[in-house]
């Protein structure tokens, strides 16, 4: 993707939606570790259903650390991996309570250094809770940032870092959003669907394709 086409790109994806959020249902900052911590390799969806039943009787470190390994995993057995999951989250309640108050930390390192989180967590909490304009790549991004042209890269790592260079600071806080929104709807792993797509003029990805009535490409 050309440089010049870059802010035009995002424009053209903000204007379709200013306000673009994250599809996990949180109310805390520790509610949204929570669920950013469940969602490896499960949807959004599946870990809303958990969660909308672990919530409201444990949201905060202690109240998880008094479920008990247990009374977690029946809360979040439903979510691929739960028992990972479970012990992770206990550790890392375990930690919080301890070293930082029963308080989320505000530092990649301290957020790093949790049990089950890694590099794409931190990012999601830095940037959904802090307001930081980091890049959590996922599966979505990072076909998005190949398939474009925007942020090639052979690994989550080196779109990243393709992505905190190109995209323009005026949009650097939602990218992240835009471009897991476009993944996950429009510009699917299968089958891009690009007559239906708001940047269309602006990716690299070639031919587009055509809604499936034509049968066409151009
Ligand atoms: S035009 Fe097609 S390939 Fe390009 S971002 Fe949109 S859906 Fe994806």
């Amino acid at each position: 993707m050309k440089k010049n086409d870059i802010a035009p790109f995002f424009a053209a994806l903000k204007a379709a939606n200013p306000t673009p959020q994250t599809e996990l249902e949180y109310t805390t900052v520790f509610e949204l570790l929570t669920a950013v911590l469940l969602s490896a390799q499960a949807t959004d969806v599946g870990v809303n259903k958990a969660t909308r039943r672990l919530f409201p009787a444990a949201n905060t470190p202690q109240a998880i650390l008094d479920l008990g390994l247990d009374g977690l995993e029946s809360y979040i057995k439903t979510i691929g991996l739960y028992r990972s999951k479970a012990k992770h989250l206990m550790e890392t309640c375990r930690m919080l309570v301890q070293l930082h108050g029963g308080t989320v930390p505000r530092t990649r390192e301290e957020l790093e250094a949790l049990p089950g989180v890694g590099r794409k967590t931190a990012n999601v909490v830095l940037n959904v809770a802090f307001g930081q304009p980091t890049m959590a790549v996922d599966t979505h991004i990072f076909r998005v940032g190949n398939r474009t042209g925007l942020a090639p890269g052979k690994n989550p790592l080196e779109v990243e870092k393709q992505l905190l260079k190109r995209v323009p600071d005026e949009y650097a806080v939602d990218s992240h959003h835009w471009l897991i929104l476009l993944g996950r709807y429009v510009c699917q792993a299968r089958k891009p669907r690009c007559w239906e797509c708001v940047a269309s003029k602006y990716c690299d990805f070639t031919p587009k394709t055509l809604a499936p009535a034509t049968g066409k490409k151009s």
